[in-house]
């Protein structure tokens, strides 16, 4: 085994072809055994299900290096578990765990040259997803499917200490409610792209959706679950049908709870309480937390009193303890930590 040689701190998030992909394809009913292969390219029909009506969904998970140089990936079971729910709601077939893990073992042991070392910041992004190959034209969900899992190294989500951030309060509404907002699907990211360009164009690095009925309650960003600190020290997250089930933030609040013994609510949070909370952050695998700084809305800014310059106390102490127990620095729950090789 020879690492790649690769600036390690200095890469950034993009996709880079490592040497293996898993590919296993659904036909006649079933699921075929699965293989590695080292092509890159997927040709397909035209009228491929997915390049027509977008029935295609994924998962993200991480592999890195631990302290004592095991490599392992963090509760894949739950993506896993995800990504079954996904495939229900988009009439897909399911992928059994057992074989969504097995997949993601294989195809990381297979591109073992490609997991960053301890320390660097770096990890091995993990791409799961699942698309319908064949034609279809009268809309209707497709007979063959392909499941695949490729990775991408990529470089440490906060170059230089994690900045606070500064995001904004969309005009355009995400998920509506009883639609796909729970579910990690394609769809949901096409429609987003316009909203997060105009965020960019207007200088902010997010947009916050607000749910599409009333706009007063919170609901989370293009592909981050919000995590809020009241100024007695209580972790609250908000709760609505659709919101994504972010992993990484279920895992902070049972952190929260259960290793650092603080209190944790998971409930309605109205956009008019935000000027209440002392901290605010976003959670999902690329970054754990990204620290909130400031909210700007037609009507003004919120201003956390966190500041600008560095992430919040609270939040700082939640990233520490579940990024140490993610690198096994620390003892977490048991069964978070999938040892891969
Ligand atoms: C993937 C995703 C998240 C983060 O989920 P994790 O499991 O923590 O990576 C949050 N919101 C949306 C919309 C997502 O697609």
């Amino acid at each position: 085994m020879a690492k790649k040689d690769i600036d390690w701190s200095n890469l950034g998030f993009g996709y880079m072809k490592t040497d293996y992909r898993y590919v296993s394809e659904f036909k006649d009913g079933k699921w075929d055994d699965g293989k590695l292969i080292d092509d890159d390219m997927i040709v397909m029909s035209e009228c491929a299900c997915v390049l027509q009506y977008a029935q295609t969904c994924f998962e993200g998970l991480k592999a890195y290096t631990t302290e004592d140089g095991k490599i392992v990936c963090f509760r894949p079971d739950l993506n896993a578990e995800r990504m079954a729910d996904t495939a229900k709601r988009l009439e897909m077939p399911v992928i059994p765990t057992d074989k969504f893990i097995d997949a993601v073992v294989q195809t990381v042991k297979a591109n073992a040259d490609w997991v960053p070392p301890y320390g660097s910041g770096a990890t091995l992004y993990i791409r799961p997803y699942m698309f319908g190959k064949n034609p279809v034209i009268g809309v209707k969900p497709a007979d063959e499917y392909e499941f695949r899992v490729f990775t991408t190294p990529v470089g440490p989500y906060f170059k230089g200490g994690a900045k606070p951030i500064t995001i904004t309060v969309s005009d355009f509404d995400r998920a509506a409610p009883r639609g796909t907002g729970n579910i990690k699907a394609g769809l949901n990211y096409a429609m987003s792209l316009h909203p997060i360009m105009e965020a960019h164009r207007n200088g902010f690095a997010e947009n916050m959706y607000l749910d599409p009925a009333t706009r007063t309650k919170v609901e989370e960003t293009g592909g981050a679950n919000f995590l809020f600190v009241t100024k007695d020290g209580t972790v609250v997250t908000p709760k609505s049908d659709s919101i994504l089930p972010s992993i990484t933030r279920r895992s902070l609040m049972t952190v929260a709870e259960e290793v650092l013994g603080m209190k944790v609510e998971h409930r309605e949070v109205l956009f008019s309480e935000l000027g209440d909370f002392a901290e605010c952050g976003l959670c999902g695998t690329a970054a754990v937390i990204s620290p909130v700084g400031k909210i700007v809305h037609k009507d003004g800014e919120i201003c956390f009193p966190s500041g600008m310059e560095e992430m919040g106390p609270t939040i700082k102490k939640l990233y520490d303890t579940l990024t140490g127990i993610q690198m096994g620095r620390i003892e977490g729950p048991a069964g978070w930590v999938k040892e891969i090789m």
